[in-house]
């Protein structure tokens, strides 16, 4: 089967929300714009339930199929929080709001999950329930597991959990998946060297916190490239380094912080521990003190078996068997999804988003030709979860 021809019919209806969520983006949890115009769209599809703020924001809707004598419940999920970018090209939908933008598709995301809900609530043809959820704060703010912990799953009943996400440069109607970790944890460190400032002509009377922050740096750089096997993988990437203010004074302290990315547990905790090795090392080495500071940040993406097998039957069902990839790799951003996959089993999937600019560019804008594609997608993982028989 390819796209759902009723689905192809809400084209233009779905562009013009996306659009309509494109010009009025929210950062993290403040993304009441667009949860209004969601809960707005499900009122007047005629769902079952909807409740407000699951994890601050966050909006969960309830269709209960024709049958459920299966008492299956499908979780889908799509996100609705912006970026913190100035949108670059002038298109007609642009941004209203100077500094916040939807580049990473989150627009497009929940506008396909909507067009599903119109269309699961119409039909029903299923024999079970599906929830749709729509979650803010994915961009570092962990809304994916504020709605977890506000007890999403239970109060739902939610059995399963399926995720997507738009992917530039592959094109429109290709699909990608992979079981296992699809998408890397994050952390983030902050080290801070407390050293001994002293005159620039006189360095012998302190201990220089900027030459002990650069041989950090470059040490740091060993923990990949000598302790991570090979065949695993892992990032570590200084972002920032902040020492000093004049050009006749070694300053007192010195500060770096970065990230860390990585696939499975025990990589991320040999990298986390190299990190205090190799930092209070050399600091101790100098004579300095050393502060390091790690902050956990999102889960491995980590697919299940079965259920990727699942998702992938559905999108070859939906785009054709050529057209969905297998063996997707890894990709080192972190995706808060993550938490979801946690608590049920689940798959995130990944879908061409055609020849845009990439995530989180100034540049991009969803690609509102993949729009029967994912919400097609959606509309058959209920419809083949539970068939009505
Ligand atoms: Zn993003
Ligand atoms: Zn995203």
């Amino acid at each position: 089967m390819p796209v759902n021809n009723r689905i192809a019919d809400f084209h233009d209806e779905i562009t013009e929300w996306r659009r309509t969520i494109h010009q009025h983006p929210g950062l993290l949890y403040d993304v009441e714009e667009t949860a209004a115009l969601v809960v707005d769209k499900l009122k007047e599809f005629g769902v079952d339930e909807i409740v407000e703020n699951v994890g601050r924001t966050g909006v969960v809707a309830v269709i209960k199929g024709r049958k459920n004598d299966s008492g299956k419940v499908i979780g889908m999920r799509a996100d609705m929080d912006a970026l913190p970018i100035v949108e670059k090209r002038d298109l007609p939908h642009k941004s209203k709001y100077e500094g916040k933008m939807h580049a990473c598709g989150h627009d497009g995301h929940t506008a396909m999950l909507l067009g599903a809900a119109k269309y699961l609530a119409e039909t029903r043809n299923f024999d079970g329930t599906a929830v749709m959820i729509f979650q803010p704060a994915e961009e570092g703010g962990a809304g994916g597991k504020a709605m977890c912990d506000d007890g999403m799953m239970e109060r739902f009943g939610v059995q399963e959990v399926y995720g997507l996400h738009n992917m530039p440069g592959m094109p429109v109607g290709e699909f990608a998946i992979r079981p296992g970790p699809l998408m890397a944890g994050t952390d983030e460190f902050t080290i801070t060297i407390e050293g001994q400032g002293a005159h620039a002509a006189q360095p012998h009377n302190g201990n220089d916190p900027i030459m002990i922050a650069t041989q950090m740096v470059q040490a740091l750089q060993t923990v990949v490239s000598r302790n991570v096997d090979p065949l695993s993988s892992a990032v570590l990437t200084v972002t920032a380094i902040h020492a000093g203010k004049a050009y006749n004074v070694i300053p007192q302290e010195a500060q770096f912080y970065g990230t860390v990315r990585t696939l499975d547990r025990e990589v991320r905790a040999m990298v986390l521990e190299r990190i205090k090795t190799i930092t209070q090392g050399i600091a101790e080495a100098y004579g300095a003190k050393v502060d390091v500071k790690l902050k956990e940040g999102y889960p491995v993406t980590s697919n299940h078996e079965a259920q990727t097998s699942f998702a992938a039957a559905v999108a070859k069902d939906v785009v054709g068997e050529s057209r969905v990839n297998m063996d997707q790799l890894p990709v080192m951003g972190g995706e808060d999804f993550s938490y979801m996959l946690e608590e049920r089993p689940g798959a995130f999937i990944f879908m061409g988003n055609g020849d845009t600019a990439g995530l989180h560019h100034e540049e991009y804008d969803f690609n509102d030709e993949a729009i029967p594609v994912g919400s097609s997608y959606w509309a058959k993982i209920a419809e083949t979860a539970m068939p009505a028989g």
